[in-house]
């Protein structure tokens, strides 16, 4: 069994996958190929966005969307305690200062109730995270940021496909990013990333940016970065893209399943009625976690830990000197666990999960 079935997908969708690359290969267009262009124009129509820029990867979209939106010297940014490193670990990069945010307990999301706390006159934006797949309150977020005059940027690694009050993730903010690493719910067979904004003069820069600040050949306006996506990848997601809308249905079903036969035993996820999630992890908490996890091993089941440390608690933050509490970001660091979760998910192997699980497991 595996956690994200990547072989199973491939089988599946083989034969245009397999199109796609030689289709590449043919034209021998590697850099800034067709597919990309094409790619992006699927992902502005898929998120109602009026621009799509791909990139190397989630990490320079976050990267690149900063650049863009001229992030400097000691700007604070607020994001999460409780998220993957790379939603924070950009902004030291442009000299800006990562402000740590406690989460909710139950989404797992940014609490927006403890957001202004940690605004200042130096808060320039806020990077909320839609983890495991689950949009934040973007429109209680996007009011307290126009009241302070800062900007709001998704991170969607793990959200892409998910909504919002109908509307799609990735198109709820001034600017947005999501991931295409393979394990993500729509993932390329390398790295790859996206920046989704309406904002004309944003697209501008962003462009400018990925490519070396090129803004014609051999002419340098800034300092850029090489943070293009290759044509392979784009030829790959897009052959995947005509999949991904049944995939995500077949995530929520499988979701369902899970809660309905795990619920009475562990905390399962609760997603707001608001929101359709991507189900990028599914993702429960038990108290007596390690034990749960050696157990679910030993039955031929892999489980992961999203995540195992709050950021403020990592080394890399350590300089920051950070001394607020965050004790739902350290109780969710402890017992969260992430069972087996892509559209391939047997009933068989649903059934073998919740067993094990239920053998062991403790609220
Ligand atoms: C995966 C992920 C990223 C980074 O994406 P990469 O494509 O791996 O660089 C950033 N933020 C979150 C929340 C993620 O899950």
């Amino acid at each position: 069994m595996e956690l994200v079935d990547l072989k199973q997908q491939y089988k599946t969708y083989k034969a245009d996958i397999d199109a796609a690359i030689e289709g590449v290969i043919t034209t021998t267009s590697f850099i800034n190929g067709e597919a990309v262009r094409t790619l992006e124009k699927q992902l502005q129509s898929y998120t109602a966005v009026n621009h799509a820029v791909l990139c190397s990867s989630g990490t320079d979209a976050l990267l690149l969307a900063m650049m863009a939106l001229g992030v400097k010297q000691d700007d604070e940014i607020l994001v999460p305690a409780f998220t993957y490193v790379a939603t924070a670990s950009m902004m030291p990069l442009v000299g800006a200062k990562p402000i740590f945010v406690e989460v909710d307990p139950v989404s797992f999301n940014i609490d927006v109730s403890k957001i202004e706390e940690k605004i200042t006159d130096r808060t320039v934006g806020i990077v909320p995270v839609s983890l495991y797949g689950q949009c934040a309150d973007f429109d209680a977020i996007n009011e307290i940021a126009a009241r302070h005059g800062l900007w709001v940027m998704e991170d969607g690694a793990q959200s892409f496909g998910a909504t919002y009050k109908g509307r799609k993730s990735c198109s709820l903010t001034r600017v947005a990013t999501t991931s295409f690493f393979p394990a993500k719910p729509l993932g390329c067979y390398g790295d790859g990333g996206a920046i989704f904004t309406n904002d004309d003069e944003l697209f501008a820069k962003l462009l400018l940016y990925r490519n070396h600040g090129q803004s014609k050949r051999y002419h340098h306006d800034v300092i850029g970065l090489n943070g293009r996506m290759d044509t392979l990848q784009a030829a790959i997601v897009s052959a995947k893209l005509n999949y991904f809308d049944d995939e995500l249905r077949a995530r929520n079903r499988i979701a369902k399943n899970y809660t309905e036969a795990l619920s009475s035993c562990v905390t399962t996820p609760v997603i707001n009625a608001q929101n359709i999630s991507s189900w990028a992890q599914y993702t429960i908490r038990v108290s007596n976690r390690d034990e749960v996890s050696i157990h679910l091993e030993r039955k031929g089941v892999p489980t992961a830990v999203h995540y195992p440390m709050p950021l403020p608690r990592q080394k890399a933050f350590a300089y920051l000197h950070d001394s607020s509490s965050y004790p739902v970001s350290d109780d969710c660091a402890r017992t969260v666990l992430s069972l087996p979760m892509h559209p391939f998910l047997s009933d068989q192997e649903m059934c073998q999960i919740c067993d094990a699980v239920m053998e062991v497991a403790r609220v």
